[in-house]
This record gives C-alpha cells, sequence and structure tokens, in this order.
C-alpha cells in the first residue's frame, strides 16, 4: 500500500470538521519531516539500560537478571518463571515517572490526554505523538526464534469501548504513513467492556482485562500465523497488552509485541539502607534536570541508587557517603561484583532558587538513571559511630 494511500486513510480517521489539518500532518509525515529534531524536547529517551522485554529502564527495581542480548527486569523475570508473558517483546518511545522533578512524564502524558479529549490545539499534537509511535514500532525487531516473517507485521491499535475514544486509531494511522513495511489493521481488535484501570492492583487489572477485548469476526481467519503490533498510548503494568496478546495468540497469531509512546514508570520506593551497623529507612528521591535534589544546611548522608551497565543486572546502592559542604565534590569509587568501577560525585550547591541543594552523578548517566537517598539532621553520617 502506498505512502499516498496511508495518508488519506490516516485523514479518515479523524473528525471531519479537522481533516485539513489532519490532511497537512498525513502530508508532512509522508515526507518524512521533522523525524530528528524533536526527540530531545518532548521528554525523556528511554535509557540504554532497560528491560530487554518490557522497556521499563527503571532503577528502583532490584533483582534484575543477566541474559545473553542484555538485561531482563525482576517483574517479567518473574512473569517468565510463572506463567509466562502472553506478548514479546514492548518497545516505548518515552519514559515517565510520575510526580518527577524533571515534570518529563507530564509532558509527554499530558500531551497524550489533551490529544484523547481534545483539548486545545489538540490536532497539532498529533504529529509528535505519531512520530514518537512510529520510532518505538521501528525498534521492534523481529523474533529470530519465531522465524522471519514472511509477510508484513499487522499493526494494530488498542481500541477503545465502542470507538469513544479513537485517539490509538488516529495515532496508528498517522503513524502508518512512516512505516511502509508493516500493514495497519485499525479495527482489528475491540474492546467489550468498558472499565477504567486507575488505581486498580496489577492482578486486578488483570482480572478486568480478561474477556474485556475481542478480534473482529472479519479479521479472524486474516491474523493466523502473523507477527503483530499492537500500539497503544502509555505502558505501565502492560496488562492491557498482555489481554491483548492472549485473544491474538489464542486466534492464531504467530507473535505480538507491543509499541507504545511513554513508559511509565512507578514512584520511587522507600528503601532500608545501610548506616553503620545499622538499617534506616529512606525514601528514595528522583533528581531534577540538572541532576539537584533540594537538603537542608545540615550535615547529612547520602547514597545513590543506579544501574550498573547494560550488561550487568546489579542496581547498585552506594553510599553511605557524607553529604560534602559547600562548593566541595566529593569523589567516591563504587566497584560492582562484575568489576566495573563507578564514579560517585556529590557537589552541595547554593542557589537563590532552590537554596541548599546537592548535585549528584555517577559517570555519564542522566538525572533519570540515577535514584538519591538523603538523611539529614539528629542521626546524620557524622554524628553515627
Ligand atoms: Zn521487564
Ligand atoms: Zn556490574
Amino acid at each position: 500500500m502506498g505512502t499516498w494511500w496511508r495518508a488519506v486513510r490516516a485523514v479518515w480517521t479523524f473528525p471531519r470538521t479537522t481533516r485539513a489539518g489532519a490532511w497537512e500532518l498525513a502530508q508532512s509525515a509522508a515526507r518524512g519531516a521533522a523525524e530528528r529534531t524533536f526527540a530531545r524536547e518532548f521528554g525523556e529517551p528511554i535509557a540504554d539500560r532497560r528491560c530487554l522485554v518490557c522497556a521499563t529502564d527503571d532503577v528502583a527495581l532490584d533483582g534484575w537478571v543477566a541474559t545473553a542480548d542484555g538485561v531482563v527486569c525482576p517483574q517479567c523475570g518473574r512473569a517468565v518463571l510463572a506463567d509466562g508473558l502472553a506478548y514479546g517483546h514492548i518497545s516505548a518511545a518515552y519514559r515517565g515517572r510520575a510526580g518527577s522533578p524533571r515534570r518529563a512524564f507530564g509532558e509527554v502524558y499530558q500531551t497524550i490526554v489533551a490529544f484523547k479529549e481534545r483539548r486545545g490545539d489538540w490536532l497539532s499534537l498529533a504529529g509528535p505523538l505519531a512520530r514518537a509511535l512510529a520510532r518505538s514500532v521501528d525498534q521492534i525487531r523481529p523474533d529470530d526464534a519465531a522465524g522471519p516473517p514472511t509477510r508484513p507485521r499487522l499493526l494494530v491499535p488498542v481500541p477503545s469501548y465502542r470507538g469513544r475514544r479513537p485517539h490509538m486509531r488516529m495515532l496508528t494511522a498517522l503513524a502508518a504513513v512512516r512505516l511502509p513495511h508493516v500493514a495497519t489493521r485499525l479495527a482489528l481488535l475491540e474492546k467489550r467492556r468498558d472499565f477504567t484501570q486507575k488505581g486498580l492492583a496489577h492482578d486486578d487489572r488483570r482480572a478486568e482485562n480478561v474477556g474485556a477485548y475481542a478480534i473482529r469476526r472479519r479479521w479472524r481467519a486474516a491474523i493466523r500465523g502473523r507477527h503483530i503490533i499492537v500500539a497503544d498510548d502509555l505502558v505501565t503494568t502492560g496488562t492491557t497488552l498482555d489481554a491483548c496478546a492472549r485473544v491474538l495468540l489464542a486466534a492464531g497469531a504467530a507473535t505480538v509485541d507491543g509499541a507504545a509512546i511513554v513508559r511509565a514508570v512507578r514512584a520511587p520506593p522507600e528503601r532500608m539502607l545501610p548506616l553503620g551497623a545499622r538499617q534506616v529507612r529512606i525514601q528514595l528521591r528522583e533528581l531534577d534536570s540538572r541532576a539537584r535534589t533540594p537538603i537542608t544546611a545540615e550535615p547529612g548522608t547520602l547514597w545513590v541508587q543506579f544501574g550498573c551497565s547494560g550488561r550487568c543486572p546489579v542496581t547498585a546502592v552506594a553510599g553511605p557517603y557524607p553529604l560534602p559542604t559547600l562548593d566541595v565534590v566529593g569523589y567516591h569509587r563504587w566497584i560492582c561484583r562484575c568489576g566495573a568501577s563507578h564514579i560517585v560525585r556529590a557537589r552541595r550547591e547554593w542557589r537563590a532558587d532552590v537554596r541548599d541543594c546537592v548535585a549528584v552523578g555517577v559517570g555519564d548517566r542522566r538525572p533519570p538513571e540515577l535514584l538519591v537517598g538523603i538523611l539529614q539532621g539528629p542521626a546524620t553520617f557524622a554524628a553515627s559511630p
């Protein structure tokens, strides 16, 4: 199917009054416009050290395992050991954590919500969102074990109940203009029950999803033996994708992968961290876009959590280190059991806008790849034996 026809079909998924604007978007997609300039401004790209299966790059998780190709997160590891995962891989263009001080999650996520709910100048958001989705689809490589696809893979949007929220249909059709090597089936899946997953625990989400999705009758024969990519806006636990994948596999699909715009990770946890002979309960925090976090003027203790490398499953908890005094940089070496050596830098700063803060770095990691634990007040590093 030619690019021109894909562009026409994409326009057709948009509401009638917006089709002139959608045609502009589809035309610029057909020209491959603005593919590169966009990636940095919109949100945080997923870190290179991410789960091979579900694309999470959450360094708050412990218990990663190493495989020949990279690392797998503990959630996917557990799922594979339990009853297996229905889907093969999830890819995503951006990452985000709710409540992040960098507001990165907000940017991409709020853009998705504004588009979904058609707020403000929502049509102009379709271009960047569809580009992100297309990039995510492009990241999915055929699974060698399943054999090379003999026919184009099918790209299928996660459906909304009775088509009431057709945003993924629009974005998938628009993304497909840039994806000549996949075939798009916009109406293959349907959602038979309406529910919201907000606030549900993982197991409840899974229960809600059972039987919620179905394959439309006219497409049932067409998916036998096909490699399918399910497109969604936001992946949090992967339960929606799991439910869609189970339906597709039961109907004879060869493999199912997922492509999302955003891979969400959860709020940083509390951890028990070593301090001398005892353990202290500390809330881990994220750093802002300049790798800083606010502190008080007192002395204190610092821990840093980060992933060792893309090949090593260790999530390091380096520390405890004393919080340095003003404008002194503390350097600490942390050696992983794999032999890799990491230098942890910490520097106390005072700035008119943020008052006291500490800037933390490990090698060339970006702020989303680090979490810090800080203890100040009576039980500080300096006061402990
Ligand atoms: Zn995973
Ligand atoms: Zn290591």
